[in-house]
Formats: C-alpha cells, structure tokens, sequence
C-alpha cells in the first residue's frame, strides 16, 4: 500500500470548513452531506474523517476505532433516510467508485448511498 493523500481535495475542504456541504449527518469519525450533483432521488455521499483515498487504503490503514466508527455512521444514515428493507424501507445501493477502472473523481474515500427509486443494474449490461 503505497497512498499519497491529497489534502486540496474537495472533501478535504469541505472538512475543514472551506467550501459549503448540505451537511446530513456528522458523526466523531463521519460526516454524510448531499451530493452536489445526484444520481437518484436520495444521493448521499458519507465520508470518515481521516485522510483516506479509497476502501482499500482506509480497510488496511484506519484504526479500528475509525473502522467501526465509519461503518455505523453509514449504519446511521441509512436509518435515518429510512431505506432499511428491515424496516420497510425500499433499499439502497452503496458504492465506493475507486481509482481509474472505478471511475473515482475524488480521492478521498467517500460511499455513495442511493435510492429514492429501482436503481436498475448494477452495471448496465454490454458497458
Ligand atoms: P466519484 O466519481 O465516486 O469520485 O464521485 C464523486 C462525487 O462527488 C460525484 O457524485 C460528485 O457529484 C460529488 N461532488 C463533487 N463535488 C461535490 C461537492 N462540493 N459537494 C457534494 N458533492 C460533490
């Protein structure tokens, strides 16, 4: 694992504070806001706090504080959003684009949760 973090990446200034976020949720080691330009009616990307580029580095490098504290943040949203299929809810897809074949456009991790509607295939088939 060989990671350089950029620190002049979007979700790092919406971190600290220097460009604006439709803030959803924040936690200790999390913050969920609306994504700027959605892809389904909800559209929320969750980010952990840390300086992490993708899943893989924030799987191998994170604290298991950091771990546990992001994935129940996720855990938070989806309840809040109530799209729980536990508690009635329609469903979700959530997804972590990640380096050149998944199409990642900010580097630093970040999950998008989507729904509001049948999202359809995964991957559209033949892409
Ligand atoms: P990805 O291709 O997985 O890196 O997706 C990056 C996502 O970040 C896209 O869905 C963008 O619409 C979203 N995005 C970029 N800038 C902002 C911003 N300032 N606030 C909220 N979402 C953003």
């Amino acid at each position: 694992m060989n990671y350089t973090y950029d620190d002049q990446n979007v979700f790092a200034k919406i971190l600290r504070g220097e460009i604006p976020n439709k803030t959803f949720l924040e936690t200790e080691y999390a913050l969920a806001f609306e994504d700027i330009a959605p892809q389904a009616p909800i559209h929320i990307l969750v980010i952990p706090k840390g300086p992490y580029v993708n899943y893989d580095h924030f799987a191998n490098a994170a604290s298991d504080e950091e771990i546990v504290g992001f994935t129940r943040a996720i855990g938070q949203v989806c309840e809040k959003l109530g799209v729980q299929p536990s508690h009635d809810g329609m469903g979700y897809r959530a997804i972590a684009n990640t380096g050149d074949a998944g199409v990642q456009e900010v580097p630093h991790l970040h999950i998008h949760i989507l729904s509001g509607r049948v999202l359809g295939r995964m991957i559209p088939k033949g892409s």
